[in-house]
């Protein structure tokens, strides 16, 4: 006999062979950040499967109406939006659905903890900290998209989630990969893990021409189709630095362990390197359906709608080494990996200003790195605090945003 391996229950559907089988309930998922990118990729596939998952729960920032149309589409039973402002037009858009309308920051964090069947929901987060973390205390399994979180103070994420006996499951195309060439009994064989970077849409352009580099360039990915700020993030490598920090707490290795591998072409998403000289890869096209729909069948697999990988149309794949003197976003986080939490914290939320920043077309390309490395520098001569609980986290993210905006009008006068 059978049973669902999400919750030890399902639906009996006939005799087979004289042996009873059991048809798994379809999985409930609440999608944290349904509008964004991610969001959208992952109701497409779950739209694509009805028999494996329904929607529980979807939510999203301000944007009421996109929202109450994907709730509507897809049978979500509740949708809320994290802005109370928001609240009014989603309700006023969802009047007559039966579908329960909810707004604010607590009303999201409801939604991260509903019970969606027993103990078996999921949770699909592409959204900020405290969501996520309310999720890891609860203890569901997670299917992690956002980065973010594990960077600005991934030893407790991750030790919440041991305690409380979540399960964390990567979506990021890189961590997914990794996940799929790592084998856990061979942990004590890896001699190290390399992540792959396209390198973005500046990995050719000389120092000169970085500083003038503009928005609407920056966001315009050769290989991906991402949200705004995860497409600077690309541009400047730092994003490739977070997610070396993503995988140092994900897969519990040294920093020395991890490496970084420009491959422009995108299709070799990571790699294991073990001791007896095996590296074991994967590859795809650059589609996150693939992995979103790796984390969402894990362990077993579901069909996605993407192109299919010909090696031999493709001809050839290239590889070269990362360039910190053009790229230094990625030496920093590099750097704080090395240095602990505390500055992996002050990485992520200086980042996050400066991006801000640059995107309303204040700052210049190269202030980015600048802006963090300052913040950076800052916490170092106050002592480098370390966070020993989430209260902490946040105070020095607090701290390091306050002072990556103070730093802009000084920066600003420096560079004319
Ligand atoms: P988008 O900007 O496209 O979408 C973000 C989503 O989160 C939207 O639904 C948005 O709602 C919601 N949101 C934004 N701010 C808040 C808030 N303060 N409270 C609650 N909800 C909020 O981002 P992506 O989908 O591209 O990326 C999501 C995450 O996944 C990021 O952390 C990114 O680093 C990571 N990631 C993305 C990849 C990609 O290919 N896009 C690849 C790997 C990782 P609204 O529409 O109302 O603004």
């Amino acid at each position: 006999r059978d049973a669902c391996r999400w919750c030890r229950s399902g639906a009996v559907v006939g005799w087979k062979q004289g042996l009873m089988t059991l048809q798994p309930a379809p999985q409930r998922i609440s999608i944290l950040g349904a509008t964004g990118s991610i969001g959208l990729n992952t109701l497409d596939l779950i739209g694509r499967t009805p028999e494996r998952f329904t929607v529980e729960a979807v939510t999203a920032n301000s944007n009421a109406e996109a929202l109450a149309d994907l709730a509507r589409r897809h049978g979500a039973r509740h949708a809320v939006v994290a802005d109370p402002d928001a609240y009014k037009d989603l309700k006023a858009a969802l009047a007559g659905s039966g579908i329960e309308a909810a707004g604010g920051p607590d009303a999201l964090i409801e939604a991260a903890v509903r019970p969606a069947f027993g103990n078996c929901s999921a949770l699909f987060c592409a959204v900020r900290n405290i969501f996520t973390l309310a999720a890891a205390q609860r203890g569901t399994t997670i299917l992690l998209a956002n980065k973010e979180c594990l960077v600005s103070a991934g030893r407790l994420f991750m030790e919440t989630a041991r305690v409380s006996g979540a399960t964390i499951l990567p979506v990021d195309s890189e961590h997914s990969a990794i996940f799929q060439a790592l084998d856990p009994a061979q942990k004590d064989g890896i001699d190290h893990v390399t992540l792959t970077a396209s390198g973005g849409p500046f990995r050719t352009w000389s120092r000169e021409r970085l500083a003038e580099a503009r928005p609407e360039e920056a966001v315009r990915h050769p290989n991906w189709a991402m949200g705004a700020k995860v497409s600077i993030d690309s541009a400047t490598l730092m994003n490739k630095g977070l997610e070396l920090i993503e995988a140092h707490h994900l897969f519990a290795l040294e920093p020395d362990r991890l490496r970084v591998l420009v491959h422009p072409e995108s299709i070799v998403h990571g790699f294991v390197a073990y001791r007896d000289g095996s590296v074991v890869a994967q590859l795809a096209e650059p589609d996150m359906r693939t992995p979103i729909a790796y984390s969402l069948a894990w362990p077993e697999r579901i069909s996605a709608p993407t192109p299919r990988l010909d090696l031999a149309e493709m001809g050839k794949l290239t590889f070269e080494r990362p360039d910190l003197d053009r790229f230094p976003a990625l030496g920093l986080a590099i750097q704080a990996m090395k240095a602990g939490q505390g500055a992996a914290t002050v990485l992520n939320a200086a980042n996050e200003i400066a991006v801000k920043f640059y995107l309303q077309g204040r700052i210049r390309f190269p202030d980015i790195a600048q802006i963090v490395e300052n913040v950076l520098e800052k916490q170092s001569h106050e002592g480098g605090s370390e966070p020993n609980s989430f209260a902490d986290a946040l105070a020095l993210d607090r701290w390091s945003r306050d002072v990556a905006r103070s730093s802009i009008p000084e920066l600003l006068e420096r560079t004319g």
